[in-house]
């Protein structure tokens, strides 16, 4: 099993846990798979020595058949309090009307960038070679904003893009490039047809680059980066994009990268708000076998630690998991692929 390799690489003399500071993180089991890869998550990260309080929630169908809500308050309370959430993935059932509560508790907690880095690691397939990518997407407005109709047999989505969302995601990937070093922000969109919408996304983007005169800035038309994304990755370094094409390009990226399996993701909002998780879902076929690939929770991990001041550890953490990896026995191929959409 991947999981406890990766804690035993991980533990090194100095992961005493001797810090001073207690962290206390809400943890989300989820569903289907999602428990036992928070388990393993939950082991691999302990074994760093960070010390951690765990306060564990469920939210979802474990909520709602234990509670009778999908939503309790007293889970939403605690990553009120504790400011950050790991959790697994949560299925959202198909036609019974119940909302993904993935997407309610992006909007409850207005975490409007949804951060998805993309690296391949030595013993990951990757079908185009070596990438190092970061997706920053819109979490908040766009597409999924809201939907009306028009008449009984038609549907019309209202692409709703503001100055203000515009502005702080941008603003967020120029700081989280500036913060790691990275060297190149893109912004991706579709000025060339929709002028008034993504027009307004790129206006504002060319803004904001001014004020980060020591990262390079350039725009690209979303169809276009999708042939160059395949063609040549290695000439991109974080691109920042609306919810929609943010949502389709960070699954192409994570394809590049080596599959949903490898795959991190983590949604942050305002005042250092975040909840980290896989970006794959609840893989129900699987669950109580313990054998899906714990790795994107635990990439998951690595960003919740850096993000809480323990970088350190978070460096520490991933490089167990790619020196697991790079050994490949116990990696069970293939790397999760998707063939139904995102909640
Ligand atoms: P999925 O990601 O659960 O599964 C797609 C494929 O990838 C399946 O073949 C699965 O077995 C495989 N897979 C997924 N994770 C894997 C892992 N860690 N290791 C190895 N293989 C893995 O996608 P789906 O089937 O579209 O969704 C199932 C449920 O999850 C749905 O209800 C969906 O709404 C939900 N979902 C939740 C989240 C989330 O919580 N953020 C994200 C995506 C989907």
């Amino acid at each position: 099993m991947a999981s406890s390799r990766a804690y035993d690489a991980v533990r090194s003399p100095s992961a005493t846990g001797e810090g001073p500071v207690t962290h206390r993180i809400t943890l989300i089991p989820g569903d289907g798979t999602g428990p036992e890869i928070v388990e393993a998550t939950r082991r691999a990260i302990e074994a760093t020595g960070v010390a951690i309080e765990w306060d564990v929630h469920d939210i979802g169908i474990p909520a709602m058949q234990k509670l009778g809500d999908p939503f309790p308050k007293s889970a939403l309370d605690s990553i009120r309090r504790n400011k950050i959430g790991l959790k697994g993935p949560l299925t959202t059932e198909l036609g019974t009307g119940m909302r993904s509560v993935n997407v309610a508790l992006r909007k409850e907690f207005d975490l409007y960038a949804n951060l998805r880095p993309a690296r391949t690691y030595e013993g990951v397939q990757a079908p185009m070679g070596k990438i190092d990518l970061v997706v920053v997407r819109e979490n908040i407005e766009d597409l999924y904003a809201g939907i009306d109709k028009i008449r009984t047999d038609a549907a019309i989505a209202i692409k709703y893009i503001s100055e203000f969302g515009s502005r702080r995601i941008v603003k967020f990937a120029f700081e989280y490039a500036r913060a790691n070093k990275r060297h190149k922000v893109t912004a991706v969109h579709k000025s060339n047809i929709m002028k008034f919408a993504d027009g307004l996304f790129l206006r504002v983007a060319r803004e904001v680059a001014k004020e980060y005169p020591d990262i390079e800035f350039e725009d690209r038309i979303v169809d276009n980066m999708c042939m160059q994304l395949v063609q040549k990755p290695d000439l991109y370094d974080v691109l920042v994009l609306p919810n929609l094409y943010g949502d389709i390009v960070s699954d192409l990226v994570a394809g590049l990268a080596g599959g949903l399996g490898v795959a991190p993701g983590a949604n942050i909002g305002e005042n250092g708000i975040a909840v980290f998780e896989a970006i794959h879902g609840s893989a129900p076929k699987y669950a109580g076998q313990n054998k899906v690939n714990p790795m994107a929770l635990m990439l998951a991990g690595v960003l919740m630690l850096r993000h809480i001041g323990e970088r350190e550890a978070g460096d520490r953490l991933e490089r167990a998991i790619a020196s697991v990896v790079k050994e490949g026995a116990t990696i069970r191929p293939p790397s999760a692929r998707r063939n139904s959409p995102t909640p």
